[in-house]
């Protein structure tokens, strides 16, 4: 696998999907990395089941969908159906997509950009940001623990095994549901044990109930509230484990008496939520702005929006920012001035977004050639 190409995409979503087509049709050499099992996992992840996808668009924008290949039909299909479309058409086009990678960190090389993945580095002369608004947010505990995954891939990988979920929220609790299923299938009476920092967990009624009825069926679960993640580190045998506080009491002289658990990470699942971009454009070094009083329509005074050209090019030479990325919207700078622009987060927007910005790259990269 040679491992350079003209333009490397991060997150396969519509925007990211849609980038791929359009640089596979003008003959620039591409690759997807997306951190999920397939490409459109962050659609998969957050729709609800049998959600329709409507091909909306905001009235005030005079363009239509310029990557019709990728549009939500007229009549709208469940997501299921959307999904299942865009897998056999990038299948039928041959783009180049790596799986469950995640980006890490962009470096500045002499020729290429190189990007650090969780599967190694790969050189590109342009890279484009596509990952989205919703971020999931990481684990901080002292140590590093990078191995423990945030969503659940295959719920069959837990049978047998005793699991941890960390989270007090309808994420966690979904995820229980799926792997107390599977073991109930497999006959499995291992426990999964879910953890969450405060003394509550906090779900709505409809996923309560779920979960009561996995629960009746002989679903082994154990709770473990006020429970805090603490440290990652590796044991003798060079297994990577998360230790969790569970219990823990001050006694005299300023001691503290606790009662911990270790798992291997491989067996811990958190569901902690999701945040914004901002952290990852902080990682990299491109630049944002804060919105003060009076400047900004969309956001918020305080929110942090992502400084860019008309090209949707950030203030990193040769990397650009597409999507739900940067949404709801984005500071543009347009003849000597930065204005706020809004950019609802919607398909529309990243398939338009696409094609502008492969436009732009393909005729920069042309003229560099000739
Ligand atoms: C419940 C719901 C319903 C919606 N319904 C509609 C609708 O009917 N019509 C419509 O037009 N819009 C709808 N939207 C909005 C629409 O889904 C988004 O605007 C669109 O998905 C944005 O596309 P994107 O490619 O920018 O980002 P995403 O679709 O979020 O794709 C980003 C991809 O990047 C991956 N990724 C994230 N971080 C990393 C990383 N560090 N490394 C590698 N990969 C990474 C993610 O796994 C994901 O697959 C809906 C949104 C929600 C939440």
């Amino acid at each position: 696998m040679h491992n350079s190409y003209d333009v490397l995409i991060v997150g396969g979503g519509p925007g990211g999907v849609a980038a791929a087509y359009l640089c596979h049709k003008r003959g620039l050499s591409h690759l997807i990395i997306e951190s999920g099992k397939g490409v459109f996992q962050g659609i998969a992840n957050t729709y609800p089941e049998g959600k329709n996808v409507y091909p909306s668009k905001p009235k005030e924008n005079p363009e239509p969908f310029l990557v019709e290949e990728l549009r939500p039909p007229d009549k709208p299909v469940t997501v299921e159906k959307y999904i299942q479309y865009v897998q056999h058409f990038v299948q039928h086009e041959g783009l180049n997509v790596m799986t469950e990678t995640e980006f890490e960190d962009i470096e500045t090389g002499r020729e290429f950009l190189k990007v650090h993945t969780s599967r190694g580095t790969f050189k590109a002369r342009r890279v484009l940001l596509a990952f989205g608004s919703s971020i999931p947010k990481e684990l901080t505990v002292y140590g590093d623990a990078k191995m423990v995954a945030k969503g659940l891939d295959d719920p069959k990988k837990f049978v047998g095994v005793r699991t941890l979920v960390i989270g007090g929220g309808n994420s966690a609790a979904d995820v229980i549901i799926s792997i107390l299923k599977e073991k109930r299938n497999a006959s499995d009476k291992e426990p999964v044990y879910w953890a969450h920092v405060a003394e509550t967990f906090d779900v709505n009624k409809e996923t309560a109930q779920r979960l009561g009825e996995e629960i009746l069926l002989g679903g082994n679960i154990r709770l473990l509230p006020g429970a805090t993640p603490r440290i990652g580190e590796v044991d003798d045998e060079g297994v990577d484990r998360l230790v969790i506080r569970v219990s823990e009491e001050k006694i005299e002289g300023g001691i503290e008496r606790y009662h911990a658990m270790s798992f291997p990470m491989k067996n811990v699942i958190a569901c902690i939520g999701s945040q914004g971009p901002t952290s990852i454009f902080d990682r990299i070094g491109v630049q944002t702005i804060a919105c003060t009083e009076g400047i900004c329509q969309v956001a918020k005074e305080g929110d942090r929006l992502l400084l860019l050209t008309a090209e949707y090019e950030t203030t990193r030479k040769g990397v650009y920012a597409i999507g739900g990325a940067i949404s709801p919207s984005y500071m543009r700078i347009s003849k000597g001035a930065i204005v706020e622009e809004k950019h609802p987060n919607l398909i529309y927007t990243a398939l338009n977004d696409a094609h502008h910005v492969v436009n732009a790259i393909a005729e920069k990269l042309q003229k560099k050639e000739k």
